[in-house]
């Protein structure tokens, strides 16, 4: 059972697996929605029985966190589960969803919010390095398409956010 005390306690009941997880994961993969722009509606599309993308194709599709533009963070799937947020990604990182739309920047609240996630990480799994991962197969910060097997349309979460990476890690390093 791992839950950060920072979040709200917001598990889903669908789209995530108690199998086939592997911890200590290597690290924390940063998304962007592109679609919920509010935390309620993150929730209610993970939730959700049959989850449709915008071209109709079904998926099944979560996150262990969820960060709104203000900075609040919900928890939708325990961190000794797997939540289905990056194909064969899923079973060894720990995910974290933004408010927004791809193309821009997190807002500052965003950044330190997902910092506080990373810094927390760190504290119960200390393998997880405070830095950022290199590749698929490295170990810290990482984000959704930084290995093409991870993400189909390669765009989550947009440039902006990669070139935001480095401060969450500020923010993690200063223990916040
Ligand atoms: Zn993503």
């Amino acid at each position: 059972m791992a839950m950060y005390e920072m979040a709200e306690p917001k598990l889903i009941s669908r789209n995530f697996s108690k199998t086939g997880v592997i911890r200590p994961p290597k690290g924390l993969v940063v998304h962007v929605t592109d679609g919920a722009r509010t935390l309620p509606a993150l929730f209610n599309f993970f939730s959700l029985r049959e989850q449709k993308l915008r071209d109709g194709s079904s998926t099944r599709s979560s996150s262990h966190f969820g960060i709104g533009k203000e900075g609040t963070i919900w928890q939708f799937v325990d961190t000794d589960h797997q939540a289905f947020a990056q194909g064969p990604g899923a079973p060894a990182w720990i995910s974290v969803e933004h408010c927004g739309v791809i193309g821009e920047a997190l807002t500052d609240e965003q950044i330190e919010s997902v910092g506080n996630i990373l810094s927390w990480l760190h504290g119960i799994y200390p393998s997880i390095p405070l830095r950022l991962a290199k590749n698929a197969r490295d170990i810290g910060l990482a984000y959704h398409s930084i290995d093409t097997s991870w993400s189909k349309s390669g765009r989550c979460p947009g440039k902006p956010v990669i070139a935001q990476l480095p401060r969450i890690v500020e923010f993690a390093l200063a223990g916040y």
